[in-house]
């Protein structure tokens, strides 16, 4: 990727305050996602580009890099730039209620789309992994994903554990601590249980505990057993991170008898190579093996992965709950390690997260361009104002407010559908109303609204998002597709496609949408189209799958579903 640019550097992230650099508020939002991505605060190795999620990237190289941000501050308000994995590649006129940035990334036609094909592209210098929010400057650190998780264990303690509270008194297990793993801990003590995480980079450890996601480290299993189980006892929220690889930790457990009552892993398996560690090494003993012999690498980070997997199920076995937390650790076992069990423990999504994706609910996030807390602390407000009715949302918003430290801009992220009032989604009137502070001048900055690709309707994904659909229609990737072409039809700031965010090269198509809030009519008018399409990409693509919660969610808000008999 070259030599970090000069202007990263003296940008150390997001450009704030109310003075732009480009010739409006919609381009400048996309130079300061973009380089808000790359705080040093936010991004897991941002010298490398790297954002997270393995090898997760921001823009291609640094000269593409440059290249953006001069393109963007050149971008006229009818004119809309093009970015081909992370490079800058074409700027046309277009019109004023068109996106600014269009984006694509690691794309590969259906049968040379996988990571070998990928890596000899990647070589080359033709291709990027954008991961989900990347590649499409919508990453807002840890933060961004810690209500996703929070709310997940809160529906597996409602389903596993209803008499109890929350996770209250129960020890999960699970592995990595890297940009969206690194959440694990402060959802787990969130709900109010007890988190033991496999973690072989001691500096990721470090930077959790600096940003208070994690309360303590240790290197010996004993010791981080004793604590967890004398602080489940007690019935007190705690979290351990164990410098140790994860397939090792949990065979430790086997061997001395311990069952947590939920193991999962957020280890980056999606990728073999560059993602997840083989045991029996340092992080720098396989990162040098990394480069020396990739080949060998691979094999050993499969050999681990299967131990891994085969650790999970004993546990799963002994009595665990056991869930994949989405980085596809048992298709990789399925397909190089012909391990027939692996998907016998299931997915979050289909165990956890498709009711909410039924009524259009996803992450929805938003970050304030000014920098100011304050921004963000009135649009809190704002959402406890608009629905007062609304408990877990208020009980999240204390949450965020007392325990989530800030990365970068200060942003927020709230799982928010379509239910309809006077015609309007719950997106759309949020959206609104943050338009109408930004005018009135309450909020002093443009706000800048936007979502995980991991979302209602917007990504095919079958050992994830889209896993055990009921019609089986797991692999259909039209439906990401419509979704891009919706949100450019709507008129979204910023809308990306990618190809294997989460799950690896070729498991997956995404896609992703910014709206930039500035006060003008037209992003009102933007924000009601794009925050009604988008979420009713959720509604009728479920409701097209025949769940029922979709078809009703569709009926009572009148979402037109042709051809859907129930
Ligand atoms: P990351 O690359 O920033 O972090 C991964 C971490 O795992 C690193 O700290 C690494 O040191 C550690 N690690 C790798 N192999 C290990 C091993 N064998 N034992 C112990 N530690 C090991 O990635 P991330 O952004 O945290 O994402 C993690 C995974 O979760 C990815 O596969 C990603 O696609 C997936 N993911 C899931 C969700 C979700 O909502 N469930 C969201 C985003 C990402």
């Amino acid at each position: 990727v070259g030599a970090p640019s000069e202007q990263w550097r003296e940008y150390q992230g997001a450009p704030t305050g109310t003075d732009i650099e480009c010739e409006g508020w919609r381009q400048e939002a996309a130079l300061r996602m973009l380089n808000n991505n790359l705080d040093p605060e936010v991004a897991e190795k941002p010298e490398e580009l790297v954002v997270y999620g393995g090898t997760g990237r921001a823009a291609r190289s640094w000269d593409a890099y440059d290249a953006i941000l001069a393109e963007l501050r050149e971008l006229g308000d009818t004119e809309t730039l093009l970015v081909q994995s992370g490079k800058p590649v074409g700027r046309f006129e277009t019109h004023e209620r068109a996106p600014r940035v269009l984006i694509a990334n690691s794309n590969l036609v259906g049968k040379w789309d996988d990571w070998d094909h990928f890596h000899e592209l990647e070589a080359k210098g033709l291709i990027m992994y954008g991961q989900m929010t990347a590649g499409s400057w919508a990453y807002i650190g840890t933060q961004g994903i810690v209500q996703g998780t929070y709310e997940t264990l809160a529906a597996l303690a409602r389903e596993h554990y209803p008499d109890s509270d929350g996770l209250r008194g129960k020890i999960v297990v699970t592995g990595g601590l890297g940009g969206m793993g690194g959440a694990q801990p402060l959802a787990v003590t969130m709900n109010h249980g007890v988190c033991i995480a496999a973690e072989v980079d001691e500096r990721r450890i470090d930077r959790r505990i600096e940003t208070e996601y994690l309360q303590e480290k240790t290197d010996d299993l004993d010791e981080a057993i004793e604590r967890a189980t004398a602080a489940a006892e007690n019935g007190e929220p705690y979290s351990v991170g164990v410098h140790v690889n994860a397939a090792d930790m949990l065979e430790g457990l086997l061997e001395r008898g311990f069952v947590p009552d939920v193991v999962t892993d957020q280890t980056s398996a999606h990728d073999e190579l560059a993602g997840y560690y083989p045991a029996g090494y340092t992080v720098a003993e396989a990162d040098a093996l990394r480069e020396s012999d990739p080949e060998t690498y691979v094999e050993e980070s499969l050999d681990t992965m299967a131990r891994h997997v085969g650790a999970i199920l004993e546990l799963q076995e002994r009595g665990a709950v056991a869930f994949e937390y989405g980085n596809n650790i048992r298709g990789q076992v399925e397909d190089h390690r012909e391990m027939d069990d692996a998907f016998d423990f299931p997915g979050f999504v289909p165990a956890y997260v498709r009711p909410l994706f039924c009524q259009g609910k996803g992450p929805f996030r938003w970050a304030a361009l000014s920098g100011d807390p304050a921004d963000i602390h009135r649009t809190d407000e704002a959402v406890r104002e608009l629905f007062p009715e609304k408990e877990s949302l208020h009980r999240w918003i204390e949450l965020a407010q007392e325990q989530v430290s800030f990365q970068g801009l200060p942003s927020r992220v709230c799982w928010l559908g379509y239910a309809t009032e006077d015609g309007l989604t719950v997106r759309a009137r949020f959206a609104l109303r943050i338009n109408e502070l930004v005018a009135e001048g309450e909020i002093s900055a443009p706000v800048v609204v936007t979502r995980d690709h991991l979302d209602a309707g917007s990504v095919a994904s079958p050992n994830r998002e889209t896993e055990a659909m009921q019609d089986g229609s797991d692999a259909v990737a039209d439906w990401p597709v419509l979704n891009a072409l919706l949100n450019c039809a709507a008129g979204a700031d910023i809308v990306s496609v990618h190809d294997g965010g989460g799950v690896g090269i070729g498991n997956s198509l995404h896609t992703n949408n910014h709206v930039v809030l500035d006060g003008t009519d037209l992003a009102a008018e933007t924000a009601r189209r794009v925050f009604t399409t988008d979420p009713g990409m959720g509604v009728i693509r479920h409701a097209d799958a025949g769940y029922d919660e979709a078809v009703d969610r569709a009926e009572a808000d009148d979402v037109a579903v042709p051809m859907r008999d129930r």
